[in-house]
């Protein structure tokens, strides 16, 4: 297997350089671009296995940048913001980004989730050949398919990216049950930092924005639980 080609869309050159340098000494095929448009154009004929792009972009900026290229295919996008607060309206738009960094951030806390991130692709994608004993799971009008990874409401097909999908099915295997945002973590992105739990919020923003908000249920504090629904609680 060929190693994981990496787009680095950011217009800083010094950043860029350094992250290109780092990535590529731990065996990363690397591709730099330092504009927004060019990112959309070179995700589309590189095909990168993921994106790290930096939101303040010449031309488009990368909410927009990130919305085209996920249009396209699902593809695995860590996001770069400059602030905190850029990183929490980030995170309340909902854009699907599977992970956010804040600079300046530690070159080795980004490799761990890079690798971390590409893991979770690779493990999706085994998990996506379709068989017999990975039951739709089916509550109300809400069709979870396991086995192909494709989700309905009311009989219309929604596309949730890889991450948003992995939440949804490990939140609706246990209905009812409170998970812990720390877990959520863990378990759907593979790793155990606490500090960016808001990184949640936004994918369980998301999923409500695109298949109901009555399906997962906040408990504030804690955590989310999944509610399965009845038959005479239609969506939407
Ligand atoms: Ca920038």
């Amino acid at each position: 297997m060929s190693a994981a080609l990496i787009l680095i869309v950011e217009d800083e050159p010094t950043i860029a350089g350094a992250i290109s340098r780092r990535l590529a000494a731990e065996g990363y095929r690397i591709q730099t671009v330092g504009d927004g448009l060019d990112a959309v154009s070179a995700a589309a004929s590189l095909l990168p296995d993921l994106v790290l792009l930096d939101v303040m972009l010449p031309g488009i900026d990368g909410l927009e940048v990130c919305r085209r290229v996920q249009a396209d295919r699902p593809v695995p996008v860590m996001m770069l913001t400059a602030r905190d607060d850029e990183t929490d309206k980030l995170i309340g738009l909902g854009v699907g980004a599977d992970d956010y960094m804040t600079k300046p951030f530690s070159m080795r806390e980004l490799v761990a989730r890079i690798k971390a991130l590409l893991r979770r692709v690779e493990r999706a994608k085994e998990l996506g050949t379709p068989t017999a004993d990975d039951p739709a799971i089916v509550t109300g009008d809400l069709v979870i398919d396991r086995a192909s990874r494709r989700v309905t409401r009311s009989g219309q097909e929604v596309h949730l990216t890889p991450t948003e999908f992995d939440l949804l099915v490990f939140l609706a295997e246990s209905p009812h049950a409170v998970l812990t945002r720390e877990k959520l973590l863990e378990h759907v992105w593979d790793w155990s930092e606490t500090s960016v739990t808001r990184t949640v919020d936004s994918h369980i923003k998301a999923i409500r924005r695109k298949l109901g908000a009555d399906l997962i249920r906040t408990v504030h504090g804690v955590g989310y639980a999944f509610e399965p629904l009845r038959e005479d609680e239609p969506g939407e």
